[in-house]
């Protein structure tokens, strides 16, 4: 197996468990919203669900796995941990310490 064959297998069984996750959560969001829970719980699951729903988008668009700012593939080991990633490593951290910098009032644009 060529290195890039494995990357698509890893990938694959990841689209999988991203698409699985997006149902269960769809379904349990659903009961959540009759059973009267808190409205923090309910905003919790409804942000986990909008990250699986761009992360189905970049899926389609032949996108996913790749950093939204350098265009770089995200590690497995790093997609393995949080499939949603949007950024590698990097541009992880360069990102969250602009964002800290935002809230020490500097300004930064927002690129998610
Ligand atoms: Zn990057």
């Amino acid at each position: 197996m060529t290195l890039n064959t494995v990357r698509n297998a890893q990938i694959e069984v990841l689209k999988r468990a991203i698409a699985r996750r997006h149902a269960e959560l769809l379904e349990e969001t659903r009961e959540d919203v009759g059973r009267d829970l808190g409205q923090a719980e309910i905003s919790r699951d409804v942000r986990e669900l909008e990250k699986l729903e761009a992360a189905l988008a970049r899926i389609d668009e032949g996108t996913f796995g790749r950093c939204i700012e350098c265009g770089a593939e995200i590690a497995f080991k790093r997609l393995a941990v949080y499939p949603v990633a949007t950024r590698c490593a990097g541009c992880q951290g360069i990102y969250e310490r602009d964002l800290q910098s935002s809230w020490r009032g500097e300004t930064v644009e927002d690129s998610s």
